[in-house]
């Protein structure tokens, strides 16, 4: 993953702000983690900064890097649906273009979360620890053309995601940047949803046939030898 991209966005902190002696490594892989974007919260939902490997390109808030164990229980946890012998996650893709071109006003960084991002590539050295091989990563066309579509919107209104924040009541007009900013996020919402809807439907449709979806889906199968192959069939 090219170190450059770190750089894009107005808001972007620089590259030598993660890599300090001591400082967070990427639970994934063991990589010194970079600092990549700083989100915006609001009420009691603060800033956080959100950094990314840039080995494996797994995201994850400063705030909250777990241990490699922790990382591993989180993603096989949360989003991971158990069969006897086998495992299917649906996560959204750290390594993807919708994230590359959002950065902060990426849809799958929500306010206050801290909740890691994988890559397939991080997914698969977690997986690895807890006993987990790949067997196929899938690129979601529809779930990723949702996620593209607000992440466009993002790119024009004040609050991130703030269609689904104003209609569940998690924003309130007199809450985040104000009663102006909500209501030209409205506005804006309203007029920009069929063209930003097109937009969408055509960027991450070359996504996924790059295998660079917003929304990935993966296999897993247990290993049934503990010496975990997988994680020795490529160099980390
Ligand atoms: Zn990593």
């Amino acid at each position: 993953m090219a170190l450059g991209r770190v750089n894009q966005g107005s808001r972007t902190v620089s590259l030598e702000a993660g890599a300090v002696p001591g400082g967070p490594r990427c639970p994934a892989c063991g990589a010194p983690l970079f600092v990549w974007v700083e989100t915006r919260g609001w009420g009691p939902r603060e800033d956080q900064v959100i950094d990314r490997c840039e080995n494996c390109g797994l995201a994850v808030p400063r705030d909250a890097v777990p241990d490699p164990d922790g990382a591993a229980a989180e993603l096989t946890g949360s989003h991971g649906a158990d069969a006897a012998d086998r495992l299917t996650l649906r996560a959204p893709n750290a390594a993807s273009v919708q994230a590359w071109l959002g950065a902060e006003n990426w849809a799958a960084l929500r306010p206050g979360e801290r909740e890691l991002k994988p890559s397939p590539r991080s997914a698969e050295l977690l997986l690895a620890k807890r006993g987990l091989g790949v067997g196929r990563v899938r690129h979601l066309a529809a779930p990723g053309m949702a996620s593209m579509w607000q992440t466009l919107l993002n790119l024009l209104t004040f609050h991130r995601n703030f269609a689904s924040e104003a209609i569940s009541g998690r924003l309130r007009p007199s809450e985040g940047r104000g009663r102006a900013a909500y209501a030209i996020d409205v506005m804006v919402t309203v007029l920009a949803a069929v063209p930003t809807a097109i937009l969408a439907v055509l960027i991450e449709g070359a996504a996924v046939l790059a295998r660079r979806g917003g929304v990935i889906e993966i296999e897993a199968n247990f290993l049934p030898d503990p010496e975990r192959p997988a994680s020795d069939a490529k160099p980390a």
